[in-house]
């Protein structure tokens, strides 16, 4: 093969799209461990709700591969890597050699290491077929524990309500998407859930999941016990780094790759959530497990694999969305890192609003980044800030009042321009 991608999601397919753009002949093969065409993993908590299955949720059609000419290998894992004789083991036996390599395989959802972990009913949620387990169960069980108030545990909840189990969050922290938001911002998030029912157990994590081949229960740090018959596990993920673990490819989180999304073993590409990113705000590579940023690299390492030299620049996180029906955009970096944050009062009993500016330098004071819950309106405009590393001092107090359009400071960055 002159072309081999692993992974048929977000980074995998958008590759695939941009070596056909650039070589109509080369031969392409795509391998995915799981046995679907390519879907919206976003969506599978409208799976996990009852709303919708694989049909629904498909991002390119049924003859999508055949009309890109390309060979897809469903159901295949890749176990092995030889970048010497540039080839792909398969976990069926068989072999793919490659001219060029794509490794698009993503993340997985991270399971900690505490006893009965393994037992039936712990289900991490990262994959179409994990809706499917979790929904099915949910049909027979009476109540779920989910383990971590992040963005996966939180949508787990949201639909688990809707099926009428009883849900209670286990949460280390002082408030839900800790790891994203500072305190103070989620009070309309964690207000909604306890509207709908949600109990939120805050400062404590579960150390143990008890029960036989079933699970029975949970324990908490403060020995208390807790019977459910399912648990969730909303805690991060991981990227799914093991087949460069044994060649030259250098790693920290993630695979590390240039701005071509190039590894270091000459051939072999990168993309996705299996990679750490350029962080634009940051300014340094990081993990950013978003659909956009794999599609983005994914487009970036197939017009590089096809031969036309494509950069990518590095990324500014933006994170948009609904948790129990309250909109909320993260853009940049989202929790004040040197303490130079300011408040934006937006209208409406809901919204929370914060931006994070650079320290002054020779007048000058850029956006780092920005949260806002409830009401997002102008996140994108905060992004396209931040991007352009535009000077908001001109506009700062401006945008602190209440008052503040951003109609009006799209005209300020103009004249700026
Ligand atoms: C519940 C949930 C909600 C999300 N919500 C959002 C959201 O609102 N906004 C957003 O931007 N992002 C969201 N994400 C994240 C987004 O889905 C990911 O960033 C995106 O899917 C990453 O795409 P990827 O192509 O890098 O990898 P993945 O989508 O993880 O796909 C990896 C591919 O590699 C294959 N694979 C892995 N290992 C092997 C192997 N050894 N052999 C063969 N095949 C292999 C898999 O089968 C799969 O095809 C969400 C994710 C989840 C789980």
């Amino acid at each position: 093969m002159r072309y081999v991608i692993i992974g048929n999601s977000a980074a995998g397919i958008s590759a695939l799209e941009a070596i056909r753009e650039i070589d109509q002949e080369g031969e392409i093969a795509i391998i995915s461990e799981e046995p679907y065409p390519a879907y919206g993993r976003v969506f599978i908590t409208k799976v996990l709700r009852g709303d919708c299955d694989l049909d629904d949720i498909l991002t390119r059609p049924r003859n999508f591969y055949e009309r890109l000419r390309s060979k897809i290998l469903l159901g295949e894992t890749a176990t092995a890597l030889d970048p010497v004789k540039k080839r792909i083991t398969l976990l069926s036996g068989r072999f793919v050699s490659y001219k060029r390599l794509l490794l698009a395989t993503g993340a997985s959802a991270y399971m900690p290491s505490i006893p009965g972990i393994e037992r039936v009913g712990v289900h991490g949620l990262r994959t179409i077929d994990d809706s499917r387990e979790i929904l099915h169960r949910a049909k027979k069980n009476r109540h779920a524990v989910i383990m971590g108030g992040g963005p996966v545990g939180l949508y787990s909840a949201e639909a688990l309500l809707k099926h009428e189990l009883k849900v209670t969050l286990v949460i280390r922290s002082d408030h839900v998407l800790s790891t994203i938001v500072p305190k103070g911002a989620t009070t309309g998030i964690e207000d909604e859930m306890s509207a709908r029912g949600a109990r939120v157990i805050f400062g404590q994590s579960v150390v143990e999941i008890h029960g036989g081949k079933e699970v029975l229960g949970v324990t908490l740090d403060n020995g208390r016990s807790i019977p459910c018959d399912m648990v969730i596990v909303g805690k991060g993920v991981a990227p799914n780094t093991e087949l460069a673990r044994y060649s030259k490819i250098k790693m920290g989180v993630g695979i590390r790759v240039d701005s071509h999304q190039q590894t270091d073993e000459p051939g072999i590409y990168a993309a996705g959530d299996v990679t750490e990113g350029y962080d634009v705000v940051r300014k340094e590579p990081r993990l950013n497990a978003m659909w956009p940023n794999a599609v983005f690299q994914g487009r970036i390492a197939g017009l590089n694999m096809a031969g036309r030299s494509a950069t990518n620049p590095g990324y500014v996180n933006l994170n948009t969305g609904r948790f129990f029906g309250v909109p909320f955009a993260i853009v940049g970096f989202s929790t004040p890192e040197r303490n130079q944050s300011r408040e934006i009062r937006l209208n409406g009993a809901r919204g929370y609003g914060r931006v994070i500016v650079s320290e002054k330098l020779d007048s000058v004071q850029r956006l780092l980044g920005a949260v806002l819950i409830g009401e997002t309106r102008g996140a994108g405009v905060l992004h396209a800030l931040i991007r352009g590393g535009i000077n908001v001092t001109p506009f700062l107090n401006e945008m602190v009042t209440s008052s503040f359009s951003y109609s009006a400071l799209v005209g300020s960055v103009r004249k700026q321009l």
